[in-house]
Order: C-alpha cells, then structure tokens, then sequence
C-alpha cells in the first residue's frame, strides 16, 4: 500500500483527493476513470488509507492499528468488490448493501473499492445504483475503470469523476530502473513499448522480448535497404515463436516514430533507437512524412488483424517489403 506522496504521478487526482479530505468534503462515490496500468487503484488505496487511519490527517500514517490492519487486508470497513466469473454479480452488491445499511465498525469511514465497474452485470448495476442514491454519510466508494462508457450514466452521475492519464515514458522507465534494477536503455525501450501502462513494462520486462530486442533493433534499422530474402527470412524468425511477432511489430512501430521524430528535429533523449542515431538520420531523409503516417497506419492495422487469427507471418513479411518500398520510393 503506499500514501499519497508515495505516488509520483496523478497529481491532479491526489491534490484533488487530499484538498476533499482535509476540507471533510469527501465524496460518497468516486469513479477513477482512465487507460490500465497507470495506478488508479493505488491511488484509491491511497485515499481509502486516509480515511482508515486513526489519525485522521490526509494520508495514513501505517503505524496507528487501523493502518496496520488496513495495511494486512483484515480492516473492518474496508470492502473491494471484483467480477466473481465474467460480472459483479447482484448477490454481491446486495451483500455490500447490507454493509453500507451499518455505521462503521472500527473508525469513521466504510470504504469500498469496485474494481473493473464496467464487469457490473445490469442487475447487479441497477441494484448499485440504488445504494448510490441512498448515501450514507460514512460509506465512500471508489469505482475504477477503463471503459467509462460501458457503466450505466446514471451510475456515472452519481459518481465524482477522477481522470487518469497514461504514464509519461520518463515515470515508466525510472520505475522500472528503481524496482527492477534494468539498465536505463532497456528500461527506455520497454517504457516506450508499453504505452504508459506499468502493468505492460512488468510483463514485456519478464519477457523474452529483451534477449532479442537490440538483435531485433539492428536488423529493422537496416530494413529499408534489407534485400527481399533477408525480409521474408526475417518474416520467419518474427513468427518462428508464438507470442514473438507482437513485440517486433512494436518494435518496427517505434523505429518508424524514431525516422520521424528526427525528421522533426526532436532530440535525441526521446527515441527509442538512441544508439543508432546516424542510421535513424539516415532514413529520416529519404522518407516523406506523408509516407510514415502511411507506414504507421500500415503497423496499427497489422495489430488488429492479427486478432482475428489472419497469418502472422504473412502480416510481417506484407510489413518488411511495404516499408521497404516506402523507403525507396521517397529517395
Ligand atoms: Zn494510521
């Protein structure tokens, strides 16, 4: 569990909350809205923690009882509702209803955590949304989750709304160098692998991605000039393992946003191809910018392809020779 200052990123949330506790105007109901990975539950944690503690100030202190036992997962008043299958099913908002009828059995606050709302049957959010209606002035809820637009509106305008934006690529990468002890250019690479998502840098960290990545990296900077049996060849290496050609999509996506950015002047700190700096100035040259945008859009549909079970391996080598070309064509 971790406090408020603990957190480093969602400043605007964290002031918000904190400013609500230490003016007692708490909301009944919060929903945390925004991408996964970004830490909107520990930022709930984080306020539930306030609330908990014996001290009463605008983050737990994890020294008073109720901190500890918050801290252990057996506090009394702290309640986190998830899909039970598939849903959040009616019996267990009813349960939580009952819950919410009683005054706190330790401190001042019950404090219920829903996680992934969007998983509320419409039964079970139906019958939500009658305790919502009802507030008790001890119960607070906090619901999360990254499809706002599948909650029933009502729900939604009972709730006070928490935006949450994805991690910037700098957050990720010092996380992961700090909790994961990973050099700062792999710790770069993964960071702009994952979308802002620190659950994704967790798993593309424990990948195999890494052992390949700069193996990977040297052959796509060589792309636009790579023979055409190289590129079949490469084809087959990307899709040889199951799991393996999503990474090296991505990877080919970052290079083509690398061509770009240098193209545009941005400094180097921010591509992900640092070391290969002269070839990514190299490439920026003989490419219109009109012609990435196309590449890009070429590599973001390959993702939704490969979805519906079409052929990975047909997909990478319609990707290697279309950038290929691309390079070609604009010299
Ligand atoms: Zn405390």
């Amino acid at each position: 569990m971790l406090r408020f200052d603990d957190i480093r990123s969602h400043e605007i949330p964290r002031h918000t909350l904190q400013a609500a506790i230490q003016r007692q105007k708490v909301a009944h109901a919060y929903l945390f809205a925004g991408p996964p990975g970004v830490g909107k539950r520990k930022v709930a944690e984080a306020l539930f923690g306030a609330l908990l503690c014996e001290r009463g100030g605008t983050q737990a202190c994890f020294e008073c009882a109720a901190c500890k036992r918050y801290e252990a997962g057996v506090h009394q008043d702290y309640r986190v509702m998830e899909a039970d299958g598939r849903f959040i099913k009616i019996e267990q908002v009813r349960d939580l209803s009952r819950l919410v009828h009683y005054p706190p059995i330790e401190g001042r606050f019950k404090c219920i955590l829903i996680v992934d709302a969007e998983n509320l049957h419409e039964s079970a959010a139906n019958a939500l949304l009658k305790t919502l209606e009802e507030p008790s002035s001890s119960t607070v809820f906090v619901l999360l989750t990254t499809r706002a637009h599948l909650l029933l509106p009502t729900i939604v305008s009972r709730c006070q709304q928490v935006r949450f934006a994805a991690l910037d690529r700098a957050t990720v990468a010092s996380l992961l160098m700090e909790k994961k002890q990973v050099a700062s250019e792999v710790a770069h690479t993964v960071a702009a692998m994952s979308d802002g998502n620190m659950e994704r840098a967790f798993v593309l960290l424990d990948s195999d991605l890494l052992a390949y990545r700069t193996e990977w990296m040297d052959r796509l900077v060589k792309l636009p000039t790579a023979s055409v049996s190289d590129m079949l060849l490469w084809a087959e290496l990307a899709t040889a393992e199951k799991d393996r050609w999503e990474p090296v999509v991505e990877l080919l996506r970052l290079f083509v946003r690398d061509v770009m950015l240098v193209a545009a002047g941005i400094p180097p700190d921010q591509l992900t191809y640092r070391e290969f700096l002269p070839q990514l100035i190299e490439w920026s040259r003989k490419i219109s910018v009109h012609s990435a945008i196309n590449l890009l859009d070429l590599i973001l549909g390959a993702y939704r392809v490969t979805q519906f079970n079409a052929n990975p391996k047909l997909m990478m080598e319609h990707l290697f020779l279309q950038i290929s070309a691309c390079f070609s064509d604009d010299v």
